[in-house]
C-alpha cells in the first residue's frame, strides 16, 4: 500500500483504496507522504483521530525516517480559545452563574499558559457551557477588525498550517473549507499538492451538510445576544442608537415565534410534508423584516462599534440565506432538498444538495492535486463503484484494496439467530432483547449491543437496567462517549448499549469486547427527508434507489459495525446480526460478500463452544471446522 501511494504521489494521479483492519493503513500513507517532500493535507474523521495522528503516529514516522518535515494540526475555529471573547466574558462574569464563573476562571488561568489555544488541552469537558462564551464562530469573529488579532489562536493555527509541510485536519473542517472555496470566500486550509483523506467513506455525507445552505433560530439569537452584549459594554453608545434596542427585541421575538410556528413538528421533516407552510412563510417574512430593521439601526451607527458593524454584515448574510430558503421552489432546486430540523433548542431550515459528485469534480478542476482516499470500508461486494460515483470519479481513477491480515474464519464467529421474526413485527425488539440476553450470558458480559434506532435502544435498556442483570450496564447518553468507552475497557465484563455513534471509530482491543450484537440491518430511516429526496431523484433518473443507494449504504454501515470486533491478531469474538432478512432476502448476499470472511453459524451450540475460554476448549470444538462452520445451514437447506 505504501509503495502504491508513493507511486501515485510521484505520478500526480489519484487513488481510491480500501485497507482492511490491521493492515497498518495509517503508516502506509504517512511514510510516502513524509518521503514525498510535498505539501500534504491529511484529513481524518474525528478530532480524536486528528490528535492521534498529530501526537502519536506522525512523530513516530518522522523519527523513524529522520525527517525534519514541519507538521501542523488545524481544527475548526470553535476548537480554539478566542482572546477577544474571553476578555468580554470576563468583563461580564458577575452576571454568570457560579459554575460558569468557576469554569471561566479556569479558562482564564489556562489562557495564560497555552501556546496553541486548543481547548482539548484544557481540563474542562468539551461540551461545557463555558466554551461558546470564549470561542468564536464564523459569524461573530471580528477578523481584521479584532483588537486582539495579534494574539489570535485560530489565526496562529492557520499561519502554522500555511508554513507546514504536512497539515492534519478533520473532515468537517475540510468540507467547510471546500464550501468557502466554492463561494470564493477564501479558504482556511492551505492548498496542498496532495490530499490524503482517511475514513473517506464518511466524506460524501459530511459534504452534503456543508455544501448546502442553512439558517437556524440559534444563529439569530446568537446575533441578538452579541448585539446586546456589545451595547451593554458600551453604555455611551446606546444613546446614539435609539432604535437598536427595540429592533433587537423584535428580532428576538421573531426568532422565538419561528420556533413556535413548528410546535407540531419534531425532528427532521421535508418542507413539502409540512401540513400548511403558509403561516410559516408569513413568520419567515416577519423574521426578514426584523432582520432588516436591525440592519437599518446598525447602519445608523456604522463605524462606532466593531461588533455592531460585524452585526450588520451578519444581518445581511442571514437575509441572503432567508431569501433563498423561503423562496418558492424553482427548477434550480430539483437536485436539492428543503427540510427543517426542529428540536428543543430551536429549529434550523436547510437546503441540501442531493448529489455532491459535481461539486467535488468542480473542486478538483479548480485546484488540481493528487487525491488519495482511503478507508477500511469502501467497497460493496468488492466494487468501489458506489463510493467513486458519490465523489464524481469515473473509470479514470485508480482503485486498490488490501485485505485484513486477520484470520477471520478462526478469530470470529458470525451467528445468525434462527427463527427471528421480521423486523417490521411488533415483537421484534423484544425478541432481540431475549436473544441478546442469552448471548451476553454466554459471552460473560463483554458485549456491544448496537441499535439502528434510539427507540429500540431505550426499549431494551429499560429491560436490562435492573439489579438482576448481572453485568455492568453502560447506556449511550448516560455519560459522554469517551467516558463510557473508558469504563467499558476498564470494567472488562461490561455490556454497552449504543446507537450510531458507537458503530464507527471505536477501538476496544482484547477480551473486554468479545461480542458485537447488531439489532437490525442498518438501512437508513425511510422517513428521513434527505433519503426520501435522494430516492425520488434516483427514480427520476430511471435508477433503482435500493440497489444504487440504500443497500450500499447499509453494507458499509454493517462493515463498520463488524469492524469493532476484531482489532488485532489475538482478538477472538462473536458477531451477531439478529435481522433474519440476511437469509430470507436475496440482497443478504451483498452483506455476506462484503464483510470479512467470518465463520458463520445458526447453531447456538457452536456459539457456546466458540465462546468457551481457550484453556477449557475440548479437542472436539477447537477449532470449529472451517468448512462446515462457514456454511449457513439454513441457506444450504433452501
Ligand atoms: S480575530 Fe476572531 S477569533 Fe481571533 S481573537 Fe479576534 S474575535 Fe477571536
Amino acid at each position: 500500500m505504501a509503495q502504491t501511494i508513493a507511486q501515485i504521489i510521484t505520478a500526480e494521479t489519484s487513488l481510491i483504496c480500501e485497507a482492511g483492519t490491521g493492515t497498518g493503513k495509517t503508516l502506509a500513507y504517512l511514510v510516502p507522504a513524509v518521503l514525498s517532500k510535498r505539501k500534504v493535507v491529511l484529513s481524518t474523521g474525528t478530532r480524536a483521530l486528528q490528535d492521534q495522528l498529530f501526537r502519536h503516529d506522525l512523530p513516530l514516522v518522522l523519527a523513524a525516517l529522520n525527517s525534519a518535515a514541519r507538521v501542523a494540526l488545524l481544527k475548526g475555529r470553535s476548537n480554539y480559545l478566542c482572546q477577544y471573547r474571553l476578555e468580554r466574558a470576563l468583563g461580564r462574569a458577575a452576571r454568570l452563574n457560579r459554575d460558569l464563573r468557576a469554569d471561566l476562571s479556569r479558562v482564564r488561568d489556562w489562557a495564560q499558559v497555552t501556546t496553541s489555544g486548543d481547548i482539548a488541552e484544557c481540563q474542562i469537558a468539551e461540551n461545557a457551557s463555558v466554551w461558546p462564551l470564549v470561542t468564536s464562530t464564523l459569524d461573530n469573529c471580528l477578523a481584521q477588525d479584532c483588537p486582539r488579532l495579534n494574539r489570535c489562536h485560530p489565526q496562529a493555527a492557520r499561519r502554522q498550517a500555511q508554513e507546514a509541510d504536512i497539515v492534519i485536519v478533520n473532515h468537517h473542517l475540510l468540507c467547510a473549507n471546500f464550501a468557502l472555496q466554492l463561494n470564493q470566500v477564501g479558504a482556511v486550509i492551505p492548498e496542498p499538492q496532495c490530499w490524503i483523506i482517511d475514513e473517506a467513506h464518511q466524506l460524501p455525507e459530511i459534504a452534503m451538510q456543508f455544501f448546502g445552505l442553512a439558517l437556524s433560530t440559534k444563529q439569530v439569537l446568537d446575533l441578538t445576544d452579541d448585539l446586546v452584549t456589545a451595547a451593554d459594554s458600551e453604555h455611551d453608545l446606546i444613546g446614539s442608537a435609539p432604535g437598536l434596542s427595540a429592533a433587537v427585541t423584535a428580532l428576538t421575538t421573531a426568532a422565538h415565534t419561528l420556533h413556535q410556528a413548528f410546535a407540531n413538528v419534531t425532528g427532521r421533516v421535508a418542507w413539502q410534508d409540512l401540513d400548511d407552510p403558509e403561516p410559516i412563510l408569513r413568520v419567515l417574512a416577519q423574521l426578514g423584516e426584523a432582520l432588516t430593521a436591525v440592519a437599518d439601526s446598525l447602519t445608523a451607527v456604522a463605524g462606532q462599534n466593531k461588533e455592531w458593524d460585524r452585526g450588520r454584515e451578519r444581518c445581511a448574510d442571514l437575509l441572503k440565506r432567508l431569501a433563498r430558503l423561503a423562496a418558492p421552489p424553482s427548477e434550480a432546486d430539483a437536485d436539492w432538498v428543503r427540510w427543517v430540523d426542529v428540536q428543543n433548542w430551536g429549529m434550523r431550515l436547510h437546503l441540501t444538495p442531493l448529489d455532491v459528485a459535481p461539486i467535488f469534480a468542480a473542486l478538483r478542476e479548480q485546484a488540481p492535486a493528487t487525491w488519495i482516499l482511503t478507508s477500511a470500508t469502501m467497497t460493496v461486494g468488492g466494487s468501489f463503484d458506489h463510493f467513486a460515483r458519490q465523489m464524481g470519479w469515473g473509470a479514470e481513477v485508480r482503485t486498490a484494496s488490501w485485505d485484513s491480515p486477520f484470520d477471520y474464519p478462526r478469530q470470529a464467529l458470525w451467528f445468525l439467530p434462527p427463527d427471528m421474526p421480521d423486523p417490521s413485527t411488533a415483537q421484534y425488539t423484544q425478541r432481540v432483547a431475549v436473544i441478546a440476553r442469552e448471548l451476553i450470558t454466554i459471552a460473560q458480559g463483554r458485549t456491544f449491543l448496537l441499535f439502528t434506532s434510539h427507540r429500540a435502544l431505550r426499549e431494551v435498556a429499560a429491560q436490562f437496567d435492573t439489579p438482576s442483570f448481572g453485568y455492568p450496564l453502560l447506556i449511550q447518553g448516560s455519560a459522554p462517549r469517551a467516558a463510557l468507552l473508558d469504563r467499558f475497557r476498564s470494567l472488562g465484563n461490561a455490556v454497552l448499549l449504543g446507537s450510531t455513534s458507537f458503530w464507527e471509530g471505536v477501538d476496544v482491543r482484547g477480551e473486554a469486547l468479545s461480542c458485537v450484537i447488531i439489532d437490525k440491518l442498518p438501512f437508513a430511516m425511510p422517513d428521513d427527508p434527505i433519503l426520501r429526496a435522494k430516492i425520488a431523484a434516483l427514480q427520476r433518473q430511471g435508477l433503482n434507489p435500493f440497489l444504487e443507494y440504500q443497500l450500499p449504504h447499509a453494507v458499509i454501515a454493517l462493515k463498520q459495525g463488524a469492524g469493532r470486533l476484531i482489532r488485532d491478531d489475538t482478538d477472538r469474538g462473536l458477531f451477531v446480526v439478529c435481522d433474519p432478512r440476511l437469509l430470507t432476502r436475496r440482497y443478504g448476499t451483498a452483506f455476506f460478500n462484503s464483510l470479512p470472511p467470518m465463520t458463520r453459524t445458526q447453531e447456538l451450540a457452536a456459539v457456546r463452544a466458540f465462546m468457551q475460554p481457550p484453556e477449557t476448549l475440548t479437542p472436539a470444538v477447537k477449532p470449529i471446522k472451517r468448512r462446515r462452520a462457514r456454511t449457513i445451514k439454513k441457506t444450504e437447506d433452501n
